[in-house]
């Protein structure tokens, strides 16, 4: 076997070498794996499992099938020290009564759709409104709130799961059956791909994300106001009072949206600015400066602090960046600890809200024998 494929052999004593590194400096040995264990039971009798990947060096990151919601991501600081750097809870609970979205896939259309009105084709569908006048998130119960099938995989240098959930015709108000595979992969350099492939029956508006909340500093510590954030935008999409596109495209040159240098995320949160004061904050569809339709980068944020960097690339035209405005100190979350206003953030790549009432915004309806695929990849690493 050794001498059939001798490229293995190579990966598997580069692996060893890493161990015994470990082992030397007296800290637990690396290993790479993928386990799974009960997470609980739902209000309707499904099991849900929990997932726990490791990389070679010491990321884990541990996934539910319920909302596919990513309950802990451990990376290390720039000591080697490990620390989890996303919002959720303990147990299962919480997560089926209180969770802002804590850590879920977000589908059938990530953000909103105004007034839950969609016309297609000719023909009107009212999909659930479930945030003031409009629909979020995918409604009521949207693919953060379904149990997926899943399937673990592990290859030599990664592992991760196959998430798969069918959501049945006029789901939420949707028309068509949509057919959605998410597929996560933990690398050995220190990567997590997001991969979404989705199928219909009639024509349908889709929009898949990830909606972690980050905090690179630990969750539950600081608010991420000092957090620098890069976000690799020239235009953002600015939204009525119910967070609604008007459908312009406006430059963030000389706005508090500029963020194509490195700023701290708190430098202009309480700017005298009309479209913060929505927010209140930033709650905002970022316009990507992309070259193509491949993988490009969308954002770096880097935590003074600990060191500890997130790089965003994706294939998608949009980033959501929100910054945590929402959170009031109500929510208790792992190990006990309260998270404060702006103790995380988020960065959902994503097509523009409202996508299916904007005409001139990029399309987001798939139609029968097209193939929506969307990849996003969050690369973590240690600055100075
Ligand atoms: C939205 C926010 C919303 C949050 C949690 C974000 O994607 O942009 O407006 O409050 O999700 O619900």
């Amino acid at each position: 076997m050794v001498l059939a494929n001798p490229g293995r052999t190579r990966l598997l004593a580069a692996s060893t070498v890493l161990v015994l590194a470990g082992c030397a400096r007296g800290e637990a040995p690396m290993t790479r794996s993928i386990t799974r264990e009960p997470f609980g039971v739902t209000a309707q009798g499904d099991s849900v499992a929990l997932f726990t990947m490791t990389n070679a060096n010491g990321v884990e990151v541990r996934v539910i099938t319920y909302g596919g919601i990513i309950v802990s991501l451990k990376t290390p600081d720039r000591e080697g020290r490990p620390a989890d750097i996303v919002l959720g809870f303990d147990s299962l609970p919480p997560y089926l009564t209180r969770s802002p979205y804590f850590g879920a896939i977000i589908g059938r259309y990530g953000n909103r759709i105004a007034h839950g009105r969609l016309i297609l084709d000719g023909e009107t569908y009212t999909l659930t409104t479930n945030d003031g006048p409009n629909h979020l998130h995918g409604g009521d119960r949207g693919f953060d709130k379904v149990v997926w099938d899943a399937e673990p995989f592990e290859h030599e240098t990664d592992r991760g799961l196959i998430l798969r959930y069918t959501s049945a015709d006029g789901e939420e108000g949707y028309p068509g059956t949509l057919r959605a595979t998410v597929t996560y992969t933990l690398t050995d350099d220190d990567r997590l791909q997001f991969d979404y492939l989705a199928t219909t029956d009639e024509a349908t508006p889709v929009n898949l994300t990830q909606h972690s909340y980050f905090n690179l500093a630990g969750a539950g510590g600081d608010d991420v106001l000092g957090q620098e954030l890069m976000i690799r935008a020239s235009a953002f999409t600015p939204v009525d009072s119910t967070l609604i596109p008007t459908g312009e495209i406006r430059p963030v040159e000389g706005t508090p949206f500029d963020f194509r240098t490195p700023t701290p995320i708190g430098a202009r949160i309480d700017a005298d600015d009309p479209q913060i004061h929505r927010g209140p904050g930033y709650d905002h569809n970022f316009v990507l400066d992309r070259a193509g339709d491949g993988l490009e980068l969308a954002a770096r944020v880097t935590d003074p602090a600990s060191g500890r960097t997130l790089e965003i690339r994706t294939t998608e035209p949009g980033l959501q960046f929100y910054s945590g405005n929402f959170l009031d100190g109500t929510i208790t979350g792992k190990g006990g600890r309260v998270y404060g206003h702006r103790g995380g953030f988020c960065l959902e790549t994503q097509h523009f809200p409202d996508s299916p009432n904007e005409p001139s915004f990029p399309s987001t309806i798939l139609r029968p024998g097209q193939e929506y695929r969307s990849r996003t990849v969050l690369a973590f690493g240690v600055a100075g």
